[in-house]
Formats: C-alpha cells, structure tokens, sequence
C-alpha cells in the first residue's frame, strides 16, 4: 500500500460518522499524487496558485471537484471560472463580483465561501466579522445571480496553543450560525464551514467543520513551499 492510500485511510476513518468532507490540498504536488489520491476514490482536491490549477485541471481527471483555497487575485477569476467547483477564499465584495461576472460568462453559478480573518497575523487576508456583517448588511450580494454564498472559511493561527486554536475556530461557528440567521434563513444554502488543516483539524471537527483542507498529511511535505 502506498503512503498516500494509507493517509488517505486514515483520514477517512476519522472522519467516518461526521458530516464533514475532505478536501485534499495538492498545491506543489505533482499530477501522479493526485492521480494516486484519485485512485484511492478522493474527488475533491485544493490549489491555491492559478496557473497550477489551470495546468492540473487540464491534465487530470474530468469528475475532479476542484477547489480553490489561496487568496484570488480578481483578474484571475477568469482562467477558473468555467470549472471551479468551490471558492473558499472570497475576501471582498469585489473579488465576489468578479466571480459572479465570469460565472455568468460561462453560463454557472459559481459556489463561494468567505473567508474570515480570525488568526493574528497568519494571513492578511479575509473578511474581519465586522466587515463581513456590514457587506451582508448592506446587501449588493443579493444581486449577484451567478454566485452562491454557502458560508465561511479560516485559517487559524499557527500556534501550539490548542486552546487559541479552538477558541478561533468556535468564534467563527459562532458567527456562522449569527449569519446564516440573519441572511440566509429559509434556504440550507449557507451550510459549509471550511475549517482546519493538517496540524489542526481534529479541534476544528470538534467544532463543527464541514470541510476539512488536508496536505502534508496526506501528501507528505510539499517540495517547494514559499512562492505564495
Ligand atoms: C496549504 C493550505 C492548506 C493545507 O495545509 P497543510 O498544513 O499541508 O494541511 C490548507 N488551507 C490553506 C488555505 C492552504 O493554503
């Protein structure tokens, strides 16, 4: 058995009985990875860089769900629009119409997550509550009729402190559950909770992610790692 059917394994036992699915990052992984992880059954696969998922997308499987999960320049909406399955990276309204733009261009609707800005300084990236609360206040969302808002993603601080990390990702369920009141009552659209990677996403199944972003630990160590 190789390594990566076993971690696969693995994964899938843990989370056997949980609502929760995985997304298995394969940025600067090669396409024979991910045509093993395919192998064992995975369909949902995570990139960050466009021109990688691009090169991917082409080469691999057709049934492939893609992912995108890195931070999403608008100007490179267009190159994904035709087969992204989910954004989970969405950090402006901007960026949001854009999607909605291309989405329409290619005829779909367009699934998105929005990333909140819960860690201290992991990223600069996403949405603080405040700000999210005041975009879906203020309601230009409603308009966008290619793109599907369908709930929050994190990255939580990359810290030893399980307690930090759990206290992050419980806030953000909070303000899920606050959201989904408040903007989406009556639909079972907003319902994905996109939380925890491979050093912490036991804590996050523990606070209700639906969607886990598993790499290294599935993949090993990833070859080249700091051109983000
Ligand atoms: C790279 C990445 C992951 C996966 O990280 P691992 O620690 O390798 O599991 C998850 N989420 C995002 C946003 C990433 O960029």
């Amino acid at each position: 058995m190789t390594t990566i059917r076993q971690n696969l394994q693995t994964l899938q036992n843990e989370l056997n009985g949980s609502k929760a699915r995985l997304v298995a990052v394969s940025k600067y992984h090669t396409a024979d990875a991910i045509n093993e992880a395919y192998a064992c059954g995975q369909r949902i696969f995570g990139e960050s860089h466009v021109q990688e998922l691009c090169a991917k997308q082409l080469a691999l499987p057709a049934d492939i769900q893609w992912h995108f999960i890195g931070h999403l320049q608008t100007n490179k909406v267009k190159y994904i629009a035709s087969f992204i399955s989910l954004i989970h990276s969405v950090d402006t309204l901007k960026l949001l119409k854009e999607i909605d733009r291309q989405a329409e261009k290619a005829s779909r609707t367009i699934d998105c997550l929005l990333q909140i800005h819960i860690a201290e300084e992991e990223t600069k990236f996403g949405f603080t509550p405040l700000d999210v609360t005041q975009m879906l206040d203020e309601g230009q969302w409603r308009e966008l009729k290619h793109t599907r808002i369908v709930g929050l993603m994190c990255i939580a601080t990359n810290t030893d402190d399980s307690s930090r990390i759990q206290k992050e990702f419980r806030t953000v369920h909070q303000l899920f559950e606050t959201l989904k009141q408040k903007y989406f009552e009556g639909t079972n659209q907003f319902c994905e909770l996109s939380m925890g990677m491979s050093d912490d996403y036991p804590i996050a199944l523990g606070e209700g992610s639906t969607l886990i972003r598993i790499g290294s630990r599935i993949f090993g160590e990833r070859i080249y790692d700091n051109h983000c």
